[in-house]
């Protein structure tokens, strides 16, 4: 049998090897789902043995990643926002930029209690689901057109005791009245797709391209939804590092004021808020 430390170490070679950006984190991510192991047993008991059929599957899941095969998919989940969400194929992975998009609605809502909020293309419900648990009295619905992610969204709405109510739509027909629209739709421009690293195109396309220059998305919402905004409400969307001016042009002209554009981690633009008058 193998010790817990050769496991450790042959899952972190084989993911240095095929070029993975953090094989350390990434085979301690793995050790911990997949051998079962939490990450403190690799640094007290390396002797340990860790049975051939754990290992086996540790080596087939470094493969896998290896060849190009989302860290996320593989485990099953992921965190955001401090909560764990099902995800796979089918679905986008929540991603950390995507938490300063629930920062802004939380921000603007901290005096303004119990919002009633609507969450457009919607995926694994992590945007929807952080804002009704973090804001007090929140009404959350949570919109997504496409059934795997859609029995995602389910899931993780079952996960949390049912905090939102979750529609099967097309994010583009708009319905009844809201304080706040939030946004992370499909913002890939065409020419941008073969581009996208090869983890990202395992993920559904139908999340990811936005039309030729990557702002359908952003030109349907805002026309579509104003009308269905209360007066002093909110409308913000995560959008693609080049796509600031543009977004705040197209929520401009829909008549929507105050426009700010935001940075993200890495200082690329990243969000956009607006309010309705
Ligand atoms: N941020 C994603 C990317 O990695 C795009 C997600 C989206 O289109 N909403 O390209």
């Amino acid at each position: 049998m193998s010790t817990v430390k050769e496991v450790f170490k042959n899952t972190e070679r084989a993911l240095a090897d095929a070029g993975i950006e953090d094989p350390e984190f990434e085979a301690g991510v793995l050790l911990e789902d997949i051998g079962g192991m939490a990450p403190a047993e690799v640094q007290l008991s390396p002797e340990s043995e860790i049975l051939p059929e754990k290992a086996a599957a540790l080596a087939a899941a470094a493969k896998r990643r290896s060849e190009g095969y989302p860290l996320q998919y593989i485990i099953g989940s992921w965190d955001f926002y401090g909560r764990r969400f099902s995800c796979g194929e089918g679905v986008l992975i929540p991603r950390p930029e995507t938490e300063l998009l629930c920062e802004c609605v939380i921000k603007y809502f901290a005096k303004r209690p119990a919002p009633r909020i609507v969450d457009l293309c919607s995926g694994t419900g992590c945007i929807a689901i952080t804002l009704a648990k973090e804001i007090a009295g929140a009404k959350v619905t949570a919109v997504e057109l496409y059934d795997a992610a859609f029995s995602y969204l389910e899931r993780n709405n079952a996960a949390f005791g049912g905090c939102v109510s979750a529609v099967q739509g097309d994010a583009l027909e708009s319905f009844g009245e809201f304080d706040c629209v939030v946004s992370n739709p499909p913002y890939v421009a065409a020419a941008e797709m073969p581009t996208l690293q090869k983890e990202v195109l395992k993920e559904p396309e139908t999340a990811l391209f936005g039309g030729e220059d990557g702002l359908d998305f952003y030109r349907a919402i805002a026309k579509n939804w104003y009308g269905h905004i209360s007066s002093g409400g909110f409308i913000t969307f995560e959008i693609g590092e080049t796509q600031g001016r543009a977004v705040e042009a197209i929520l401009k002209e829909n008549g929507y004021y105050g426009v700010s554009v935001w940075e993200d981690y890495s200082g690329l633009d990243r969000i956009v808020t607006a309010m309705k008058q």
